[in-house]
């Protein structure tokens, strides 16, 4: 299945730049992208994923992870082939690196943005994320759905590693709630020899989409060795409580993944380690991820540290939200940032 990828345009030597992300692709008849599910064909750009889902869940909005999000609620997750990274401790490579290690093969599941919709209703989910593998390279599919979904009173969540156009964001934007930004880390040698990309792309999207006023959180995967020094994870932490100290900051733990199966699992000291960083240069709310740490995945009111959203077990399975008022603390009422309804 396959539509025109219209988030692009024809450039005067006859090649087609496409504009959905900052890899900036510029591909003459016949070639991919670097996503891998971008080509031209007859003269135009098609999306070869439009309408087929590789997976499908339906998850905690917790897992995603957003927790200033309609906090223990439901959100009908999808994602297709391909991706514009090639990070070497993808979590999701068998899905996002899968059309370029297997001859530009396309596959997935027919999901049509009204069967996505209906779905999500049907299994009273809230939100659409688009989510495990890029989103920004299923532009159009993610665009056409969102817009349905909010047409049926559902919001919508991209989780992205943040290198999407100022024109995807403006295109999409209206329909766009939520997202959840990888800061992989803070080196632009990190993201070019481990992500396939650059940084500065990714901390200007996070900066222009909180302009824009689309909720954003961050996420952080700490790999040992890697990203992971004081200095790196500082770095980061300052990055966000200059732009916006209430912006949460998702600190999670590395397990040994596709290309860096030599790596060992971050170890939890080093996760609270991050975790105090944080909160020494002012971010009101970091959190801990893929470890059990009940205290450093629970919010509390940044100005008078009661317990506000409690949360234990696996991941989104418990979920105490004591805010009142829809968004205020339930002592002192400070009202916090986040999307509550
Ligand atoms: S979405 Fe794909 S084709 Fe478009 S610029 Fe990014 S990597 Fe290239």
């Amino acid at each position: 299945m396959s539509s025109i990828a219209w988030l692009s345009t024809k450039l005067d030597d006859g090649r087609i730049a496409c504009e959905a992300c900052n890899q900036h692709c510029k591909l003459h008849e016949g070639e991919y992208g670097i996503c891998g599910i971008r080509k031209v064909d007859n003269g135009e750009l098609l999306l070869l994923t439009y309408g087929l889902a590789a997976a499908v869940n339906v998850d905690p909005v917790e897992k995603k992870p957003m927790f200033h999000f309609l906090p223990g609620s439901k959100v009908f997750s999808f994602g297709t082939v391909g991706c514009n990274f090639s990070c070497k401790f993808c979590q999701n490579a068998d899905i996002s690196q899968y059309p370029k290690e297997h001859a530009h093969k396309i596959v997935g599941h027919p999901l049509s943005p009204q069967h996505a919709v209906s779905k999500a209703l049907e299994y009273g989910c809230q939100s659409i994320a688009y989510t495990y593998n890029e989103p920004v390279v299923f532009f159009e599919y993610t665009y056409d759905t969102a817009k349905l979904a909010h047409e049926a009173g559902l919001k919508n969540i991209y989780v992205t590693s943040g290198y999407e156009t100022h024109k995807a964001i403006d295109t999409i934007a209206p329909y766009l709630d939520g997202m959840n930004i990888d800061i992989k880390g803070f080196s632009q040698s990190f993201y070019k020899d481990i992500c396939g990309g650059s940084l500065k792309p990714v901390l200007d999207t996070i900066e222009y989409a909180h302009k824009k006023g689309i909720w954003i959180e961050t996420t952080t995967l700490l790999i040992p060795g890697y990203n992971d020094s004081d200095e790196e994870i500082r770095a980061i932490a300052q990055f966000q409580a200059d732009l916006d100290p209430t912006i949460p900051w998702h600190i999670s733990a590395f397990h040994p993944m596709y290309k860096m199966l030599d790596v060992h699992r971050t170890p939890p000291e080093t996760l609270r380690r991050a975790y105090d960083i944080g909160k020494e240069v002012g971010l009101h709310y970091v959190y801990v991820g893929n470890i059990d740490d009940e205290a450093r995945e629970s919010t509390y009111c940044p100005k008078c540290q009661a317990l506000v959203i409690d949360r234990h077990g696996h991941i989104g399975q418990y979920v105490t939200n004591h805010l009142v008022n829809k968004n205020s603390c339930r002592s002192c009422g400070y009202t916090l940032a986040g999307v509550w309804q």
